[in-house]
């Protein structure tokens, strides 16, 4: 037997993810995230950050001991180690900063003793994540010039309990972790020391996620009032005069969108401007496509068409992944845009116009409604005699070449890339969606309704379905599902005005 070929350990990087927003980790921690082979990430972490991972990376979520699915600390460990050992690039992703009480340094020391190389990648801790999602001021000049974290929820064994420690006396706010099934202990004890039973407190419930949650009250009614609104974790308790200080809605909890929690399906490629743009808007978007995009099955008859591109009068997009498909293909083939000549160009809408402009091509023909009838309408006059490419998907209705051609234009058409439905439902967005906890979702063309409602079926009865037109709408209504919003126009920014108003008229 040949000895076994030793491979270098790869790096672990434990990362911080920040509270819960997407945008809230670090610039480090984005970059460790996209290099790694395997995350390894706590039920704190927003699912969200995940996704930034490449696609190629394994994810693995570490559960939560109240489900009863969780790893245990060791087998966590153990688990990093042995990944890291196969040479793999692993990052350990936890909620907020990886040093506040996510007990790191059990990790390190394993890291350090295996002689496994490491970062620590620092993130926004959770209760200072406060100050800027509830303008909670936690330091000021005049009220609090210090700050504590402390965790609501010492172990017995401890032998100096903070709890009798005098933190009643503490010059500043106090800003409690872990507090919320141990609330009766800590806030007692600072009454007992003589901390006013006035003093205002926050309960921040998942700060910054779009499901934040603010309860003010008092030290002395705190436990009283975690009873009566059955607060669960997380929280922080913020505890200080500087609370009444913040203002009763804050930037964040006044956004259009906030607590919507929003699926964002469509086709990979397409999906990017509807997330963000939710996003803005406070909402938390899950983004799955349900449709994948390849190349085409043959790639000769697209570069038949490119080479001889100047032939043509139009060039005729019915997508965004169109686009990058032709001139991807165009690039590869040793080409670039000035094949086009005097070619002009027709787009479906306003998304795939977007796109062209990053090859800063203009098109010359976007018709009024962005559907297959409007633009052949568009272009019918335009037709008669001429000679037309049509860059399209190997799927998708025949409307536009079948009028086209009987308006007298002669129609290449090239299929410039592959979509295929995906197969499998993600069983955690099935889970989310049966449980109503998924307010919207979105759909942006009949052949993604038709994907939505194969790979959701009944679980889409809880919630509400935003479409992006008229013949989505038909589409989705064929299958038994009714809209709760039409856009109009039938745009990503139409959509987003229709949920938001759809929000703001609810009951
Ligand atoms: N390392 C984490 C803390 C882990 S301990 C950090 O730096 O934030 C777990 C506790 O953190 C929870 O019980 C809760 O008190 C707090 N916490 C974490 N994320 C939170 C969030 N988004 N909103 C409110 N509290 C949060």
């Amino acid at each position: 037997m040949f000895a076994k070929q030793s491979t270098a350990p790869g790096t672990v990087y434990l990362v911080g993810a920040g509270p819960g927003h997407p945008g809230l980790i670090t610039v480090r921690g984005m970059q460790c995230l996209q290099r790694a082979d395997v995350v390894l990430y706590d039920y704190l972490v927003n699912p969200i950050v995940v996704e930034h991972a490449s696609a190629s990376a394994e994810l693995v979520g570490l559960g939560h001991h109240k489900t009863g699915r969780a790893l245990a600390p060791d087998q966590i460990t153990a688990r990093m180690l042995e990944e890291a050992r196969k040479g793999r690039t692993v990052v350990r992703l936890k909620g907020g900063d990886p040093s506040v009480f996510g007990r790191g340094y059990d990790e390190e020391d394993a890291l350090r003793e295996a002689g496994i190389p490491y970062e620590i990648v620092p993130g926004i801790t959770a209760g200072l994540a406060v100050a800027a999602y509830c303008e909670i001021p936690i330091t000021h000049h005049e009220e609090a010039s210090a700050v504590a974290i402390i965790t609501g929820r010492e172990r017995d064994a401890k032998s100096e309990s903070h709890l009798n420690c005098g933190l009643a006396d503490f010059p500043g706010t106090l800003i409690y972790y872990m507090g919320v099934r141990r609330a009766e202990e800590w806030s007692k004890a600072l009454l007992e020391q003589g901390k006013p039973p006035d003093t205002p407190v926050a309960i921040v419930r998942w700060c910054s996620r779009a499901q934040q949650q603010t309860v003010r009250c008092t030290l002395g009614t705190v436990v009283e009032v975690i009873a009566q609104q059955e607060v669960t974790p997380p929280a922080v308790f913020v505890v200080g005069t500087v609370v009444d200080r913040a203002p009763q809605l804050s930037w964040f909890a006044a956004r259009p969108l906030i607590s919507a929690r929003v699926l964002v399906t469509g086709s990979q490629g397409t999906a990017e401007p509807l997330r963000d743009g939710l996003g803005e808007l406070g909402a938390e978007v899950l983004t799955r496509p349900v449709i994948r995009i390849s190349d085409p099955p043959d790639w000769a008859p697209v570069d038949a068409a490119l080479n001889q591109l100047d032939q043509y009068d139009w060039l005729v997009f019915s997508s965004a992944n169109g686009v990058d498909y032709l001139f991807r293909r165009l690039g590869e083939i040793g080409g670039d845009v000035r094949r086009l000549g005097e070619v002009k160009i027709a787009a479906i809408g306003s998304g795939t116009a977007e796109r062209l402009a990053r090859y800063s091509l203009r098109a010359d023909l976007v018709p009024e409604h962005f559907v297959a009838e409007s633009l052949a309408r568009a272009l019918v006059t335009e037709a008669a005699g001429r000679r037309l490419l049509l860059a399209r998907t190997n799927r998708g209705r025949h409307v536009l070449p079948d009028e086209l051609e009987r308006a007298g234009a002669q129609v290449d058409q090239v299929i410039v890339y592959g979509s295929v439905d995906v197969k499998e439902p993600d069983p955690s967005v099935v889970a989310a969606l049966s449980t109503g906890e998924i307010d919207w979702v979105t759909v942006t063309s009949s052949a993604i309704a038709r994907a939505v409602a194969r790979l959701y079926g009944d679980a889409l009865s809880k919630t509400r379905l935003a479409s992006i037109g008229p013949m989505t709408s038909a589409t989705l209504r064929e299958l038994g599902y009714e809209p709760a919003v039409e856009a109009t126009p039938h745009t990503t920014a139409g959509l987003i005005d229709a949920i938001v108003n759809a929000g703001l008229t609810r009951g």
